[in-house]
């Protein structure tokens, strides 16, 4: 069964530091973001399943150049 909606969390960066937040959390490193091209191919897969609802979030999901 495919999923319908999914929570993309396409970055770990974001300009705040929530408290309870895991995108505040110390020691975390540029390489687990995933690039755009990433990106570009999971949401492909995410059409190919038909997923009817996907949210972007992060982190802070405007930091990720191209996002528009
Ligand atoms: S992603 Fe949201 S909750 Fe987390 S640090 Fe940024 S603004 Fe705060």
């Amino acid at each position: 069964m495919n999923p319908i909606y999914v929570d993309f969390l396409i970055t770990s960066y974001c300009n705040f530091k929530c408290d309870f937040c895991s995108a505040s959390a110390p020691n975390k490193k540029k390489e687990i973001d995933l690039s755009f091209n990433e990106i570009e191919h999971i949401l492909k897969e995410l059409d190919s399943l038909e997923v009817l609802r996907v949210a972007f979030e992060g982190g802070e999901p405007f930091f990720k150049k191209r996002f528009f």
